[in-house]
């Protein structure tokens, strides 16, 4: 085991985005927030994954035509005073960053278009990111938030309460969501959280949810609903241009 390096080559596209114009990129590698089948941690076993690491440079150029995804393998929210000072001495302008928004300590608005993952699998992190984006509605309605809904179909009732609330909670603030259907590595985490595995078959390593489908049953895109990979989705492209010209949430006098 090793762990991850200062650097980062800006211009890597991971295999599922080849093709499109996302580049994933981090200002911060590995993560201890320790979510059930995180897709970053599964792929970074060779790496000591839950020691978080800043990145200090990059290799390469922004490329002015690409859209940037930071938060793949690690979440920008670790640290937000390192993340917005690499951010502003990177130059990035066309990027978004993709969070479970555990802290907002030093935030400042300059990542103004969040994807917040929001995990009904985990009660604490769920109230305190629910918590955090209603934080940062209040204090910077500038920014804009599409809520990544992690599913599942469970016959756990807290779990699908939960999955409920993040429905309404989108609702009430009029939030863009984006489900995000979790794959399991382990057939014990099958158990342990009471997945109906009838709708899901193990594929590729993972137990996925068979294709297409939809746990949380309202129209609301799907990440990767086809398994095409990003290039047959453009979710991440595509739902910021729809929602560019919404209104940002005001708060009602
Ligand atoms: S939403 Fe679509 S574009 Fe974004 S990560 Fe998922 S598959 Fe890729």
């Amino acid at each position: 085991m090793k762990t991850y390096t200062t650097s980062m080559n800006l211009n890597t596209q991971n295999t599922k985005a080849e093709g499109t114009i996302i580049r994933n990129c981090d200002t911060i590698r590995g993560c201890s927030n320790n979510c059930v089948s995180c897709y970053a941690k599964i792929n970074s076993m060779k790496t000591e994954f839950h020691i978080p690491v800043e990145i200090q440079n990059y290799t390469g150029k922004v490329d002015p035509n690409a859209l940037y995804r930071i938060g793949t393998v690690g979440d920008p929210a670790t640290n937000w005073s390192h993340t917005e000072s690499l951010i502003k001495s990177t130059g990035f302008k066309n990027f978004f960053c993709i969070t479970k928004l555990q802290s907002v300590a030093g935030y400042t608005g300059l990542c103004n278009r969040l994807q917040v993952s929001v995990d009904p699998l985990n009660p604490e992190h769920f109230e305190l990111t629910l918590n955090h984006v209603e934080y940062l509605l209040e204090f910077f309605p500038e920014t804009q938030i599409i809520l990544r809904i992690r599913s599942c179909a469970s016959s756990t009732l807290w779990i699908n309460i939960l999955q409920r609330q993040a429905i309404d909670f989108a609702k009430k603030y009029n939030l863009t969501v984006l489900e995000t259907r979790i794959r399991f590595r382990k057939k014990s985490d099958l158990k342990k959280y009471c997945i109906c595995d009838k709708y899901y078959s193990f594929r590729k390593n993972f137990f996925r949810p068979h294709k297409g489908i939809s746990f949380l049953k309202i129209d609301s895109p799907i990440c990767d609903k086809f398994e095409k990979s990003c290039k047959g989705c453009l979710n991440c492209v595509n739902l910021w241009k729809e929602i560019n010209n919404a209104q940002p949430y005001k708060k009602s006098a």
